[in-house]
């Protein structure tokens, strides 16, 4: 039976990109050796990073005065390098989630943390708006797509001090501005490579300007000034994301992605929208296009374990929402193609004509 992979994280890879990663694996570049034993600095990977780099900046159209690094330690790391490298007296935190939380409770470790607004009460089912970014905080930090909860950021905000954003789920899925952020990072887990890499995009311009000693792995400099080879970077992760990269750019970069996702999206939402027996949660004007979170109208709320049954019988894989959430969640990431979004509408009316 075809499987359709709607996991949240690790999630979807385009089935190319696992072809030749496990080429890879076999034989790198017909070399006879296996990537998984060759060096690091050896020209065979070093043309991997230095092509993953330029990807990155050319399908973002990156500007000058930014740097590209592959790190260890996934998204959660940087909650903590962040305050590290950035903050010396005050930072702003937009608290949307789970992950925004986990990003505001270490920076708490480094000094006064200002919540300009957040969405808690309503179990984060919308994105906070008109609040005030105070203009003296060293930068501002903000999730742009709730992986648990469906919401999503979807313009390129203007800041009053420097933006830091995690785009850990929704990086790829959309062009950006970069030159309205001073830092954006994420896992690469989600919508990019399998994981053990982290992708970090930093202003030059941000680094060196606290006054603190910054422990050497947890500084960005030294990344920067190792190419991120200060130590022995994810060598397979980072061939995974460069295979995606390529992937990308072959299938119409950014514009396209967009394209296809917003499709997806809202053939997933109208069928939502549409259905006697099931409602989203996110608030309309915030839902997210790489997580489409939903769950069973009161009526049906008793059904929801079968549906969740019917589902996964039928080839749905990973649907079952998060546990602050509850009913299911739909991630629909770069690679997930049409066809799989269909195919769980369809699954989804079938058993509303059955029960
Ligand atoms: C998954 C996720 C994280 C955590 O990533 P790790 O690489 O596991 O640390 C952080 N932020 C967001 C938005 C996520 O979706």
């Amino acid at each position: 039976m075809k499987k359709h992979n709607f996991s949240a994280g690790p999630s979807i890879l385009p089935r190319e990109v696992i072809e030749k990663t496990a080429q890879a694996v076999l034989d790198f570049n017909e070399s006879g050796l296996s990537i998984l034993e060759i060096s690091h600095r050896s020209k065979g990977f070093e043309a991997v990073i230095a092509e993953a780099r330029d990807l990155f900046k050319e399908l973002l159209n990156i500007p000058e005065g930014y740097s590209v690094l592959f790190l260890g330690g996934g998204a959660s790391m940087q909650f903590c390098m962040i305050p590290f490298n950035f903050f010396e007296n005050k930072a702003a935190y937009l608290n949307t989630g789970v992950w925004a939380n986990k990003a505001m409770k270490e920076a708490k470790g480094f000094g006064e943390v200002v919540e300009v607004a957040s969405s808690k009460e309503a179990v984060y089912n919308y994105i906070p708006k008109g609040y005030t970014i105070p203009s003296d905080a060293d930068y501002f930090h903000i999730t742009t797509n709730n992986t648990i909860y469906g919401t999503e950021i979807l313009t390129d905000m203007d800041s009053p001090v420097p933006l830091i954003a995690d785009m850990s789920s929704d990086i790829f899925s959309r062009p950006l501005d970069v030159s309205k952020y001073s830092m954006i990072y994420g896992g690469a887990q989600k919508n990019l490579a399998p994981a053990g890499v982290t992708f970090v995009i930093v202003k030059d311009e941000m680094l060196g300007k606290v006054s603190r000693y910054i422990p050497t792995m947890l500084n960005y400099k030294t990344h920067i000034a190792d190419g991120s080879m200060f130590n022995t970077p994810p060598v397979l992760p980072i061939y995974s994301a460069l295979e995606t990269l390529r992937w990308l750019k072959a299938n119409g970069g950014l514009v396209e992605m967009e394209k296809r996702n917003i499709a997806k999206a809202e053939l997933l939402y109208n069928a939502i929208d549409n259905s006697k027996m099931f409602v989203g949660t996110a608030n309309k004007e915030d839902r997210s296009r790489m997580n489409v979170c939903f769950v069973m109208k009161p009526e049906y709320k008793e059904l929801e374990a079968s549906f969740l049954k019917f589902a996964t019988e039928a080839g749905m894989d990973g649907i079952k929402g998060h546990r602050s959430v509850g009913g299911f969640r739909a991630s629909i990431y770069n690679a997930m193609p049409i066809e799989s979004v269909q195919a769980l509408i369809d699954c989804m009316h079938e058993f509303e004509k059955q029960n």
